[in-house]
């Protein structure tokens, strides 16, 4: 399973949190990111992570790009609602095709939880 990290600047404490306290979970996935979010979270934990652009420089187009091919299982998109973001075309679009795609999106701590026990429930079934 192939799953994505990107988290706004104001949100990378909160996504590096989450996957710490997950480390093991997310240590089964094949894991992709923006630039920066990447390098935080291989700083923070033992994970390997193949990091894209920075979000900012074409990192969001470039894990977009992946959807349409059936190359992710789901993203998880820590966003900051109150800061405006240079880039937020590409972070439209981004969200745009997960709908669009139908791959599953958390932006938030409490919808990524509940994404990452649909991923382990979703690889358990995969091993029967
Ligand atoms: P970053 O990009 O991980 O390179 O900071 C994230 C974003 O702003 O989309």
């Amino acid at each position: 399973m192939k799953v994505a990290l990107i988290a706004h600047d104001k949100k990378k404490d909160s996504l590096i949190t989450f996957v710490k306290i997950n480390e093991t979970s997310f240590s089964g996935f094949e894991l992709c990111s923006t630039g920066t979010t990447g390098q935080r979270i291989m700083a923070e934990t033992s994970l390997k992570i193949h990091r894209y652009h920075s979000g900012p420089l074409g990192g969001d187009q470039q894990i977009g790009a992946l959807l349409p091919n059936g190359h992710l299982d789901a993203i998880f998109f820590f966003r900051d609602p109150l800061t405006s973001q240079p880039h937020e075309p590409d972070v439209n679009a981004l969200l745009r095709l997960c709908d669009v795609y139908d791959v599953p999106v958390a932006t938030n701590p409490g919808t990524a939880m509940a994404v990452l026990n649909y991923l382990n429930e979703k690889r358990s079934e995969d091993y029967e």
